[in-house]
């Protein structure tokens, strides 16, 4: 876990972030502490021989809630991973579930390990092995407890573990449900890849539809011409980067990494870095932008939109007083500290939480695990239906104006949406209408003034209605 020193750890900002929702609540303080606490919490040590020495890895997986099944969370593998640390993310799951209407509690795992230490062959073995314990301990299966990627893992890892599910149940119809962010050719779904980052371009258009609060961050107009700092330039990062500044004429100033930031104010080409990333490996020689080494200090570059896409404790008392962006939003799981959060909102900057900015994963994740249980792609049944429509008004359009229409006005009507255009439909429908209804929150408690809390209250008052409806058992 990255540390913020003298403040709270992770899994405590997360719940004294919580608590300072449910004050303004008034929730019953049984149901209160039943929400907060962690169901179960495992940690598995395992042996695996690698060039012929036998090394130990250490793993978690944290079920935070199982109001709703299955829990679901990413399981990430990074050298600084520890229990509390999957505990505070496991816990930040089950509320981003409840924003976005995802019917599935929160968990999340790590394993110990640095994956550039290893290779392709060693990688696949030490994850068939963690997958083994995941699941003889009920911490993996499609009804119970189903990951997907998050730092250090990716489609790679997820078909692993599937497959590695499938040999141990293969009488299990629904086995390419027990995890998700699967390549498409193995039950993956299209654009999950992306979703995380696109869920972030969806959540940052949303907020600039809605004028009052694009004023209330001390800025007007569209997004178009806005400048952006982003901190990693990951899965998340990248693709939200990529999408604003592609579609939405945002301007990246700066590209933070781990080793150090690059600057542009003309603006960063996103897609020639990423080019370049892949080829060289690091970010440090792109030649269109200004290389420093202290990448840190760039979270303080004056910018209209800072968007950690990292790490978490990224922002902490230490430099929070030092941030001049108007608008920060969280891609990152808990980039910001509790107390760098009340320092950020004294100075008016307003912060989109991650609980909903970057809920966009577990959303596809959600649709890919409606795919793999229902055994169909998206789209099949009613695609070409659509297109037949969409053929036959054109053909009733000419006939009653006596004009005939444009070849591209006849294939944008009568075009069926596929697979991707439903996911991108049903993930920008989910974070436009996570985003009002928090919005709605805000505006009806005189208590709640930022975003924060009205999402944690928008999430618990779903979640405690489940626990006082269905009683506890
Ligand atoms: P990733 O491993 O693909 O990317 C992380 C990036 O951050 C890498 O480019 C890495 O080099 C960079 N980085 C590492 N340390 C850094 C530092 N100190 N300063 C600057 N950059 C640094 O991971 P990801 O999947 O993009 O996840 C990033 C964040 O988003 C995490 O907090 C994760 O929990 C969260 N998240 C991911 C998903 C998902 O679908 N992948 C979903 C929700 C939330």
């Amino acid at each position: 876990m990255t540390k913020a020193f003298n403040e709270p750890s992770f899994r405590d900002g997360v719940n004294l972030m919580v608590d300072r929702a449910m004050s303004v609540m008034g929730l019953d303080e049984g149901v209160a502490k039943a929400i907060k606490s962690c169901n179960a919490v495992l940690q598995v040590q395992f042996p695996v021989k690698i060039r012929g020495k036998i090394e130990v890895f250490t793993g978690w997986r944290a079920t935070h809630s199982t109001h709703r099944l299955p829990s679901k969370g990413g399981i990430r593998y990074a050298p600084y991973a520890d229990q509390n640390e999957v505990e505070a993310l496991a816990a930040l799951m089950t509320y981003k579930c409840a924003i976005v209407d995802v019917p599935f509690g929160g968990s999340k795992g790590a394993l110990l390990i640095d994956p550039s230490q290893y290779s392709r062959d060693e990688m696949e073995l030490i994850t068939r092995r963690f997958t083994l314990e995941l699941i003889r301990k009920g911490f993996l299966s499609p009804s119970t407890n189903v990951p997907a990627p998050d730092i250090g893992t990716g489609q790679r890892e997820m078909a692993w573990m599937a497959d590695t599910y499938k040999h141990l149940f293969p009488e299990d119809i629904n086995y390419v449900a027990c995890v998700t962010g699967k390549p498409v050719h193995h039950g993956g779904i299209q654009g999950r890849v992306e979703a995380t980052g696109r869920g972030v371009q969806f959540a940052i258009k949303e907020f600039f539809r809605h004028s009052d609060d694009v004023k209330g961050a001390h800025m007007e107009g569209t997004l178009d011409g806005k400048t952006c700092v982003i901190q990693g330039l990951g899965n998340v990062g990248y693709h939200a980067a990529k999408f604003l500044s592609e579609e939405d004429g945002v301007k990246i100033t700066a590209v933070i990494e781990y080793n150090g930031a690059l600057i542009n104010d003309d603006g960063i080409d996103i897609e020639q870095l990423h080019q370049h990333v892949e080829e060289h490996g690091g970010i440090e020689s792109y030649p269109c932008a200004k290389f420093v080494e202290n990448g840190h200090d760039v979270l303080e570059k004056k910018c209209d939109i800072l968007i950690p896409a990292a790490l978490e404790s990224q922002i902490t008392m230490e430099n929070a007083d030092q941030i001049k962006a108007k608008l920060i939003v969280e891609a990152a799981n808990g980039p910001i500290t509790f107390g760098a959060d009340d320092i950020l909102r004294k100075k008016g900057i307003v912060i989109i939480p991650d609980a909903y900015a970057n809920a966009g994963g577990v959303t596809v994740s959600y649709f890919e695990w409606i795919r793999n249980i229902s055994h169909i792609r998206f789209g099949r049944m009613q695609r070409r239906h659509d297109e037949m429509r969409g053929a036959e008004m054109t053909r009733v359009l000419e006939e009653a104006t006596g004009r005939s229409v444009s070849d591209k006005m006849k294939n944008s009507i009568s075009r069926g949406a596929d697979e991707l255009d439903l996911v991108r439909s049903g993930l920008d429908d989910t974070m436009r209408l996570a985003y009002q209804e928090i919005r709605e929150t805000r505006e009806n408690n005189e208590n709640i003034d930022d975003l924060r809390t009205a999402v944690y209250v928008t999430s618990i008052e779903k979640i405690a209605r489940s626990y006082l409806e269905v009683g506890v058992f």
